[in-house]
């Protein structure tokens, strides 16, 4: 029976080039394995990059039950496949804090503190000189720029950025910024999308101080790809505001420029100007260094609204 590598449920890109790079591995090293997904529909990043460097799409697998498995980029039940606790599992590889499964007998367990798994098992061809394709080194690669966030992610350590240097070396990748460009325009994709569904791509109401205010944020490699939909986005945030908020606040934020435009409607504008140090310019103001609503947006909001 072959070992089935497997990462995370809602796969991104570390998981599905986790998986295939560790069952190379494993097979590489005299155990039989396969790639796999939880999820047949891979999003636009990792189905770019599977495309680029020419890879097979993994095998689906959604229950555990009675398999062999290794896991990739997790070990939480709950990102896990199901019946997970009646499977077989052989080794896990991973970048995050230690989750909640357990095993019954000694396995393979291997985690490094850094930016993605991929540069854990790049460590790990190095280390017992496995032979690493090119298609796969790729692949790699581009997991860890976008875990990273091309090396601007706090998460990032001096590990990934070493493994990024040998990783060009191999796959022949030679403009890394150019590939983190266009794996962030495929996830930040907005043509031919509904106007409503950019605005509650990433939106949360909070209770500000007994008013409710909604805040949303469509992450973007360049503002330019919202230029012609202003309006129309302006128009669908000043209509949530009418239904019952304060404030409705929808954050376009420039990954590359580390800034956001911010989008304000709202009962009281010049709260809101206060809130970010800011002056409204028609129906925004740029908020340089603003990436995170939890972290940026949230936190002066509330003592703004003495929440
Ligand atoms: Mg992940
Ligand atoms: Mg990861
Ligand atoms: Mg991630």
């Amino acid at each position: 029976m072959s070992v089935n590598v497997v990462g995370h449920s809602s796969p991104d890109t570390d998981s599905v080039a986790g998986a295939i790079a560790y069952a190379h591995y494993l097979k590489s090293t005299g155990t039989d394995a396969v790639a796999c997904a939880q999820s047949a529909t891979l999003n636009p990043e990792t189905t770019l990059v599977l495309k680029k460097f020419g890879l097979a799409t993994p095998q689906v697998f959604t229950d555990a039950g009675g398999k062999d498995v290794a896991l990739v980029d997790f070990s939480d039940i709950a990102q896990a496949p199901a019946n997970i606790g009646k499977a077989n599992i052989v080794a896990i590889v991973d970048h995050h804090k230690i989750g909640d499964i357990t095993t019954n007998s000694p396995i393979f367990f291997y985690a490094q503190p850094v930016g993605c798994t991929c540069t854990v098992l790049y460590e790990m061809y190095t280390t017992n000189k496995v032979a690493l394709p090119k298609n796969i080194a790729g692949a790699m690669l581009a997991a860890i720029l976008s875990d990273t966030v091309n090396f601007k992610s706090p998460t990032c350590t001096p590990a990934d950025k070493t493994a990024v240097a040998a990783l060009k070396g191999v796959s022949g990748v030679s403009d890394t910024d150019g590939l983190f460009m266009d794996m962030l325009k495929a996830k930040s994709a907005v043509d031919g999308v509904p106007i409503k569904d950019l605005l509650f791509r990433d939106y949360k109401d909070f209770d500000m101080g007994g008013k409710k205010v909604g805040i949303g944020q469509l992450e973007l490699a360049t503002l330019d790809q919202v230029a012609k939909m202003r309006n129309d986005l302006y128009k669908a945030v000043a209509a949530l505001k009418a239904d019952g908020r304060h404030t409705v606040l929808f954050m376009l934020t420039d990954v590359v420029k580390e800034g956001t435009d911010l989008m304000v409607a709202s009962d009281d504008p010049a709260l809101i100007e206060k809130a970010f140090k800011g002056k409204l310019s028609g129906q925004s103001m740029w908020i340089d260094g603003m990436m995170s609503r939890k972290k940026q947006a949230v936190p002066p909001l509330q003592k703004a609204f003495g929440a």
